[in-house]
């Protein structure tokens, strides 16, 4: 093995996917309930936009950004016309629209202080990492950057007693995604937003897991009206072609001026080809409101079966991102579940998180509940039996 083994990885091997299946080296077929993480968000090698991919790569796959991009440019407006944002910045990752976040958030304002929370994750950046709300992410790698303070999530008493002129930005997760699928409450939001306008700091709404559809609006904050200063997006935005973006206000757009923030491969014509196809077919009223429909299903069909189970502590999540929180390390579950056939990844240790392409079918969604409804009643047995 010549990879440095940061991941630990499931000894299989997928060769080929279409729609929600997967197929590994040995011929074994998958529904892929993780989707890359969130990112195969319309399924494998959705036709459109590989047609867009493979219409751009015939013309030019990579032109800097010394020059015009007018597919560039359309993603843009995608993104700024399914917000109230105005000005889009594309980049390769999360972690690097957060990073753009950060930046502009500090130079905009003229303050370092930005406030996160607990159980966070931003990426993997040194700022990024700091801003992660996460020992265990951030130990070994010496000092942070030291101007991130953790506050505890959808605590709105700790959010209410804030009273400083320094800081920033405030940078929040809608539902936090890697901390353990936790929905932010709409009250707690709502005050973060308040707070944010009584010290003139900025709203960051970090939507890279939960945006591009994936709660069954464009944008998760769209369910709870807020209006944040800047979102940042990755993960779906390209149906797994890598690419990340910053949408931010106009008022912020001096800080971003010629020469002040760069990315070689930001939004080059193949990534943007990605994201526009993608856009096209996610951002559209018909698309989101089938996502919330299946999402609701979904989340009602594992309460029925599984609700009333001791070792299912907690169901919940909002369209097609959902967290089943049990008694024990979920980490089995996801071993037992691939072995059925259904990939399905954790979220924290206790929880198992299921995020199917938002092109799922309802029929996949009954085999998986059938798949996780068996191997969870075999998982509460096991334990009653120790
Ligand atoms: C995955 C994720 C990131 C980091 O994205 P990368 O593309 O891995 O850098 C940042 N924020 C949230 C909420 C994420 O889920």
């Amino acid at each position: 093995m010549s990879l440095f083994p940061t991941y630990n990885r499931f000894p299989i091997t997928i060769v080929s996917g279409e729609g929600t299946n997967v197929i590994d080296d040995e011929g074994k077929q998958y529904l892929d309930f993780v989707s890359g993480i969130a990112v195969c968000n319309l399924g494998h090698r959705p036709p459109e936009v590989q047609q867009a991919l493979q219409k751009q790569m015939d013309q030019v796959w990579h032109v800097s950004n010394l020059y015009q991009i007018p597919i560039q440019e359309k993603a843009a407006e995608l993104l700024t016309g399914a917000t109230d944002l105005d000005y889009a910045f594309f980049c390769n990752s999360g972690a690097e629209a957060n990073e753009a976040a950060i930046k502009l958030a500090r130079k905009h304002t003229g303050r370092e202080k930005i406030i996160t929370f607990k159980q966070s994750f931003h990426g993997r950046t040194f700022a990024t990492m700091s801003a992660t709300g996460q020992e265990k992410i951030q130990e070994g790698f010496g000092s942070l950057l030291p101007t991130f303070e953790y506050f505890p999530y959808n605590d709105v008493k700790a959010i209410e007693e804030v009273h400083d002129g320094h800081v920033a930005a405030i940078m929040v997760e809608v539902i936090q995604g890697e901390g353990g699928v936790i929905p932010a409450s709409a009250e707690f939001l709502r005050t973060v937003e308040e707070k944010c306008r009584e010290l003139g700091a900025l709203l960051i709404i970090d939507e890279v897991q939960t945006g591009i559809g994936r709660t069954g609006q464009a944008f998760a904050y769209q369910h709870h009206g807020l209006d944040p200063d800047i979102v940042t997006s990755a993960k779906g935005l390209g149906s797994g072609f890598p690419v990340g973006a910053m949408i931010g206000r106009s008022e912020l757009v001096e800080a971003f001026s010629a020469g002040s923030h760069g990315s070689t491969f930001g939004g080059n014509p193949l990534a943007s080809a990605a994201v526009k196809a993608t856009l096209e077919e996610v951002f559209t009223v018909s698309f989101l409101e089938k996502v919330e429909q299946k999402g609701t299903y979904f989340k009602e069909e594992l309460e029925a079966n599984l609700a009333s189970l001791e070792y299912v502590k907690d169901i919940r999540g909002q369209g097609l991102m959902l967290g089943i929180e049990v008694q024990s390390e979920a980490i089995q579950l996801v071993h037992s579940l691939r072995e059925k056939g259904l990939l399905a990844v954790i979220a924290g240790p206790n929880v198992l998180r299921l995020l199917p392409p938002l092109t799922v079918t309802e029929a996949e969604i009954d085999q998986a509940v059938l798949l996780i409804t068996e191997v969870i009643h075999q998982q509460q047995k096991d334990l009653q039996n120790v």
